[in-house]
């Protein structure tokens, strides 16, 4: 897919205040840090498109982009970073659970996994809630640049080794690195084909 234009549209800590759902919508989530700014801006090369953020976990908004007229990319609040208060973990569940319930044009949420470290509790909870609630996902290996080739295709097999103890049928997943632009034409040719 040729990212064509890409712009911001807004931010919400609502989900009812979101633009209207006439479009199909990818959500990008992960844990605070994962590099879920970093991957957004590879993606649609635009390099200040989402804000990589010095205060992670700060943000707990819902921020709608709108990419060639055609579809919205959505950056959500991160998780699982340990400086966050029970009471914002809360809040931040509370909202991620009613989106995940009632975004009635979300077609996939990608869930950010940082390649480089063992499977998190945080990150298997969560994808369990989304295999709970029917919502569609895949899995994206981030800063995959940081590690040899076999290192990460080690890392990946003995995540995915993981999950197939609690799953049936493992989500498809991507091998990704903003730093060196990999796996942008499978994230956006995915997103092509769903929305075919
Ligand atoms: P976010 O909190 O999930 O939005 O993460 P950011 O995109 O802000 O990235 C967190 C940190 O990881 C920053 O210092 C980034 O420069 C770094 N980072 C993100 N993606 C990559 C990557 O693909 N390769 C490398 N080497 N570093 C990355």
């Amino acid at each position: 897919m040729i990212i064509r234009e890409a712009k911001f549209l807004m931010s919400n800590s609502r989900v009812d205040q979101c633009p209207p759902p006439v479009l199909p919508e990818y959500a990008f989530i992960g844990r605070s840090n994962v590099g879920k700014s970093s991957l957004i801006n590879m993606l649609t090369g635009q390099k200040g498109l989402a804000k990589t953020s010095s205060l992670p976990g700060k943000t707990q908004l819902i921020n709608h982009f709108l990419i060639n007229d055609s579809w919205y990319l959505v950056d959500l609040p991160g998780y699982g970073y340990a400086k966050v208060s029970k009471v914002s973990r809360a809040a931040w569940l509370k909202m991620i659970n009613y989106y995940m319930r009632h975004r009635e044009n979300l077609a996939c949420v990608f869930v950010l996994i940082d390649s480089r470290h063992e499977p998190q509790a945080v990150d298997l909870e969560f994808m369990e809630m989304l295999g709970n609630e029917g919502v569609p996902f895949v899995m994206v290996f981030t800063k995959t640049d940081k590690l040899s080739g076999s290192r990460t295709q080690q890392n990946v097999a003995s995540y995915l080794q993981k999950m197939g103890e609690s799953w049936d049928e493992l989500p498809r997943h991507f091998i990704t690195s903003a730093e060196e632009k990999t796996g942008r034409e499978e994230v956006l040719g995915f997103i092509e084909e769903v929305n075919r």
